[in-house]
């Protein structure tokens, strides 16, 4: 190991102590809050957990955790021996540790043995095979799922009592009898209302009958010969998180307080994310700030109608194609189809059923979603494609500037991927592809964009975030991509990648580029898989 990685993975060892101490302060905090009577007991020990935070992650340079932490170490400081906390100084308190939770949250500050934040609901492994299932189990953890292996009926049957599995991967034969496997689903489904969506595979038996009976007890996927883990990983991806749908952004303009007040009522009880604005002259700043995926607007108000604001939001080319809902008490068909003309979308009539409300949003946000995804979107990867990508960038430094608040632009390029390509062919380069895509989005922040920049290349922007935690961040990142064994067939291989971070100086989005590009280079010409971070 020579010199500089050696530095790197102590370096990255003691960033988790960092993290590590972090949660210490954070539990003695929470002892404090649970039980006040008891605060003067605990005093002592954050104070000195608290300071020794700091102190490591001076030495480390973890700026966000040396901020957080220096604050609250004030705040312990100002809160003198055996004196009672009041309500100002425990506000205080609350805030600083809120700040530190939010540094140590970040997705990709792991501590040592697990690396992952791991979903909410398991997955379950029903093979024949158990070294087999013991592999599947490992890279599934490093996708962040969690997943348990079964080898016999009982206990599946217990484990899915307990907890229902997101999905099942399910041999056909398990148990050892033909079709076992699929007279267990068949049990099991019996017990759920909704049914849990199963895989199989079978290395014995794809006839035509076995995959009907399998399809007809919610068998999604039907794997015969059965599959590698890579090629799994992705399906139980399109399983797991398909089903989790953002909820819709609407943005509702209406003159009438009480109105206003309804909808929103209305709107968060479908679980969606209402914006009320009763101003029709605050059309231009909340489109600005919420970015509503749909608009209701009302269609008489003092000033203004709303088929006039429709049309002042259609010339703006980002809302384009958002849907417009009219809302008035109007019946009159005419007016209607008039109102429509002019960049509506669909017509409701007041006093609204909320039913028929909610079915329309639904309608109109799915579609507007998947035409969007169509122009924002790369198809291989999902992610933002480079147009967007750089357009989030803009955004994103006009937000920095407002708020007067960091942020980090990445460049990453996968490393001799040529070879990659040359040597298993471009089908499994296309799987590596969405193999890092997955990988980043598990281990990022929501806040984080990430966007596939070009062939092999891929940017992160990371808002709200200094360049050392973005280094960080990322370094995490390629060392455990790093890790990740690909296969192709019954070859088995590692692949790496290089990245370049520029922290924004005030300077334009392509300046911003410019940096963390030739920092890339630096990468690159240091002998690859490694983060430079550029420093002008
Ligand atoms: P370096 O470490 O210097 O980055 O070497 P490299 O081989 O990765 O770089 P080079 O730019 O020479 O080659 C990039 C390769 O990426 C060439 C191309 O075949 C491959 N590539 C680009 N887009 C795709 C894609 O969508 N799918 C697949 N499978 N390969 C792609
Ligand atoms: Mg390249
Ligand atoms: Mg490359």
């Amino acid at each position: 190991m020579n010199d500089e990685s050696q530095k790197e993975k102590l370096r990255q060892h003691f960033a988790r102590r960092v993290t590590t101490q972090a949660r210490v302060v954070l539990d003695t905090w929470q002892k404090i809050h649970e039980d006040r009577a008891q605060a003067q007991a605990h005093r002592d020990s954050l104070l000195s957990a608290t300071d020794k935070l700091v102190r490591y992650a001076r030495r480390f340079e973890m700026d966000s955790h040396t901020g957080a932490g220096d604050h609250l170490l004030k705040l312990l400081t100002d809160w003198l021996p055996n004196t009672p906390l009041d309500d100002d100084q425990l506000k205080a308190l609350e805030e600083a540790t809120e700040a530190l939770r939010h540094c140590t949250q970040r997705r990709s500050d792991q501590d040592d043995s697990t690396p992952q934040q791991f979903r909410r609901t398991p997955i379950y492994i029903a093979l024949a095979n158990d070294e087999v299932s013991s592999r599947m189990i490992r890279q599934l953890e490093f996708f962040g799922f969690r997943a348990s292996a079964f080898n016999s009926h009982r206990d599946l049957m217990e484990a899915c009592a307990l907890s229902k599995p997101e999905t099942i991967l399910m041999d056909v034969n398990f148990g050892g009898e033909v079709s076992a496997g699929i007279a267990t689903v068949e049990q099991l489904q019996e017990q759920h209302d909704t049914p849990i969506p199963i895989i199989f595979m079978s290395d014995e038996d794809g006839t035509i009958e076995t995959r009907l009976r399998a399809s007809r007890c919610g068998g999604e996927e039907f794997f015969y010969p059965a599959v590698d883990p890579g090629q799994l990983i992705e399906k139980i991806e399109t399983y797991t998180h398909g089903n989790t749908v953002e909820p819709y952004k609407v943005l509702v303009l209406d003159d009438s307080r009480a109105q206003a007040k309804y909808m929103e009522t209305v709107l968060k009880k479908a679980g969606m994310t209402a914006h009320i604005i009763t101003d029709p002259m605050q059309i231009i700043h909340a489109l600005e700030e919420f970015s509503p995926e749909i608009i209701i607007l009302d269609m008489y108000m003092p000033g203004c109608t709303g088929m006039e604001i429709a049309r002042v939001i259609r010339q703006q080319d980002r809302f384009h194609s958002v849907p417009i809902i009219y809302l008035s008490a109007e019946d009159d068909v005419s007016k209607q189809l008039h109102a429509m003309s002019l960049g509506g979308d669909d017509f409701l009539t007041k006093p609204i059923d909320p039913k028929h409300l909610i079915a329309t949003l639904h309608n109109r946000g799915r579609r507007a979603r998947s035409l969007l995804a169509l122009m924002i979107r790369d198809s291989l990867t999902g992610l933002f494609n480079h147009t967007h990508t750089l357009h989030l960038l803009e955004q994103e430094i006009v937000r920095s500037r407002q708020k007067d608040q960091p942020l980090c632009f990445a460049m990453i390029d996968l490393d001799y991927f040529k070879k990659v390509n040359d040597t298993f062919g471009h089908p499994i380069g296309d799987r590596i592809l969405r193999s890092l895509s997955m990988f980043l989005k598990q281990r990022l922040r929501k806040t984080d964009h990430i966007g596939r920049y070009g062939g092999e290349e891929f940017a992160i922007i990371l808002p709200n975030t200094r360049p050392g935690d973005a280094r960080n961040v990322v370094n995490e990142i390629r060392e455990r991509f790093s890790e990740l064994v690909q296969q192709a067939g019954d070859r088995e291989f590692n692949v790496t990648f290089s990245c370049g971070i520029a922290a924004w100086q005030n300077d334009n989005s392509q300046s911003l580029c410019e940096r963390a590009d030739r920092a890339l280079y630096v990468s690159k010409e240091n002998g690859r898989n490694c983060v430079t971070l550029a420093d002008d």
